[in-house]
């Protein structure tokens, strides 16, 4: 008999990340994956990152997870997204090179204490007393242990499309879950099927890259881990191209013969990934998308076109993609296509991850409805931290909307469920401006390290960060100064004969920092990151009450009605998808609006504004 404490099933990013967790914790931890040389997979886009997408990096990097740092070392392009607004809404993401995750991350979890891979395909639970207690292999052979995450993605009566043609699959190239799908669907209420898709690869040689715009990396890169300094691949540039009138007629012509729109597909669509058939059908106004052309790794040819996920047959994406302006004579190496699988209702679930109906037993990544790497590893890392902790008969470890966006997607996904596949986005948080990525080791280090899944090394290196914040701050309290004195060290205030300390004139900005670290000394003398990091915290300060307040007033303010004649057109802050919802919904007042699916809380105070305007 084999037993452990946690047994994780699946080595996607959710499985990766929860047996890394459940193992730092001190469990006994198994992954068992169908191909543990496919562990660190990544079944789309060669990147991770992003708007809100980097947020849920950075958590799980302060929670000393796996993909941060894999990241950073197969990472062949760094942007930080909207660098040119506030810290708030930056996203990092980088490009990665296939081959560099994958090896990293296997590299991770070879040398990670009491871990132990096992390749086989799990066909069953093994329940005792209406618990999980372990899992069955298709080899007969049986598994124990108190706790098991179950994390199988896309796999699970997994349908792959290209045009009218469908074979079961996983994902290209890999088989589908079937015996363990049927089990699930007969102990568990089904969520249903959704689906997603992925664009042709197309192989560079082909491509006249002379005709395209590049797109660079970040001078100086942004990573994601706390713990890396620089990246370690060689650095490369991207192409930028676009669609056409050409392109799109050809996509029009041809819809009836796509997965999706000839009616071969029953699943739903992430509406903001969506298929080029989708967007010469919903934009049909604009007559060109952008096409990023991304390359696949250092030593590999393949290109990834990000923005043309499709569902057509072969021959037509051949068509559409050779109409492309420097794509006229490009090779298709691997048709593009739509897979469908089933899911869970996430509302079925505690915040733990753990499923109500069958204690012992934890649901985290695309089985929960959700899409994306960053989403599934953020879950994957809750629950083998919670499985690890049931193991041991200690409490769960909760996350709140307050101190972490993977506290909002947990609490979106079992209080409002999804109805199509859920992503991050910034706008899902109402407390994003203190959820930032810089001060992701401020807001969750301490929790890891309280609950054990911190290494030793993290565990100083935050310290003595936090060390020097401390101490930096302090620099800047020893004096504070009139706007008459500042106005003789050029900075120009309002005269209103307020002190201030260093720490409150750093909120001013930029223009003031220049005047604070020529008037504290002292505070010159700590590194950049330190320095960027304070005046970071101070200017975000002086909004942390106004958001607060923002967020006390909607929840005071829910019981508010919304008139049955409410016309959600006349507010143009409002998204297209959110009034569709509310119209057809008609809730009647904030706190059934606020349960709507994709609801933000920008939205709800765009709606109570308008209540109160109209009183
Ligand atoms: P996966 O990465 O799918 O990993 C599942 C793992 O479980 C695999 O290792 C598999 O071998 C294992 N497994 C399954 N069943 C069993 C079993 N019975 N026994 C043992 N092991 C098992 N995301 C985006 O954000 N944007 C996109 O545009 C996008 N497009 C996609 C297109 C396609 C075609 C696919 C396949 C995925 C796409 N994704 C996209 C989704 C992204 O790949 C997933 O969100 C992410 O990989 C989910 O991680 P996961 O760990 O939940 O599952």
């Amino acid at each position: 008999m084999k037993q452990f404490d946690v047994i994780v099933i699946g080595g996607g990013h959710a499985g990766s990340e929860a047996a890394a967790a459940a193992a730092r914790m001190g469990a006994k931890t198994a992954l068992v994956t169908l191909r543990p040389e496919q562990i660190g997979v990544m079944s789309c886009n060669p990147a991770i990152g992003g708007l809100g997408k980097g947020h849920l990096v950075r958590e799980i990097d302060a929670l000393d997870g796996l993909m941060g740092r894999v990241a950073d070392s197969a990472g062949i392009q760094f942007r930080l997204l909207n660098r040119r607004k506030g810290p708030a809404v930056q996203g990092p993401r980088a490009q990665a090179d296939r081959k560099l995750y994958r090896e990293a991350m296997q590299q991770a979890l070879s040398v990670q204490n009491g871990l132990t891979i096992i390749g086989a395909e799990v066909i069953d639970l093994n329940l005792q007393s209406g618990r999980v207690a372990g899992v069955i292999l298709k080899d007969g052979t049986s598994l124990f242990a108190r706790a098991v995450v179950l994390t199988a993605g896309t796999f699970l009566n997994g349908v792959i499309h290209v045009g009218s043609e469908r074979r079961s699959g996983g994902r290209v190239g890999d088989e589908p879950s079937i015996p363990l799908a049927g089990r699930l669907r007969d102990l568990l209420p089904s969520g249903g099927r959704l689906k997603t898709g992925t664009p042709p690869r197309l192989d560079g040689r082909s491509i006249d890259w002379s005709r395209l715009e590049r797109q660079d990396g970040d001078e100086d890169p942004v990573l994601f881990s706390f713990m890396s300094r620089q990246p370690t691949a060689r650095q490369i540039a991207c192409g930028i191209t676009h669609t056409n009138e050409q392109t799109h007629e050809i996509v029009r012509e041809n819809l009836q013969r796509s997965a999706m729109y000839g009616g071969y597909i029953e699943g739903v669509g992430p509406r903001y990934c969506p298929s080029i058939e989708d967007k010469v059908v919903r934009f049909s106004e604009k007559s060109a998308h952008q096409v990023f052309l991304e390359p696949e790794g250092l030593d590999d040819d393949t290109i990834y076109p990000n923005g043309i996920s499709t569902s057509l047959p072969r021959d037509v994406q051949e068509a559409y993609v050779r109409t492309i302006a420097g794509l006229e004579d490009v090779r298709i190496l691997q048709p593009g296509y739509a897979i469908e699988y089933d899911f869970f209702d996430p509302r079925e679930l505690r915040q733990s991850l753990e499923v109500r109906q069958l204690p012992g037993l934890f649901f985290a990544g695309q089985i929960n409805g959700t899409t994306g790497y960053e989403e599934a590893a953020a879950q994957g890392l809750v629950a083998g931290l919670n499985a690890a902790r049931l193991a041991k008969d200690e409490d769960v470890i909760s996350f709140s909307r307050r101190d972490s966006y993977i506290g909002v997607m947990l609490d979106d996904l079992v209080t409002r469920g999804v109805t199509e596949p859920y992503r991050m986005f910034t706008s899902r948080a109402e407390f994003r401006l203190a959820l930032r990525a810089d001060n992701a080791d401020q807001r969750l280090t301490p929790l890891g390290i309280a609950v054990g899944c911190v290494s030793e090394p993290r565990q100083r290196a935050f310290q003595e960060k936090m060390i020097s914040i401390c101490e930096a701050r302090r620099a800047l309290t020893t004096k504070r100064l009139s706007p008459k004195e500042l106005l003789s060290h050029g900075l120009r205030l309002s005269q209103d004969g307020v002190r201030r300390d260093g720490f409150e004139l750093l909120s001013l900005g930029e223009e003031a920092r220049t005047a604070v670290e020529s008037l504290f000394p002292a505070f010159s003398t700590y590194g950049q990151d330190i320095r960027d990091q304070v005046a970071t915290d101070a200017l975000y300060a002086q909004y942390l009450q106004r958001q607060e307040a923002d967020a006390k007033l909607l929840h005071e303010e829910e019981q508010t009605i919304i008139p049955r004649d409410f016309d959600y057109d006349l507010l143009s802050g409002l998204s297209y998808e959110l009034k569709t919802k509310l119209k057809r919904q008609q809730p009647e007042n904030l706190a059934r609006a606020s349960k709507i699916e994709g609801m933000t809380p920008a939205a709800l105070t765009l709606i109570l504004a308008h209540l109160r305007k109209a009183q």
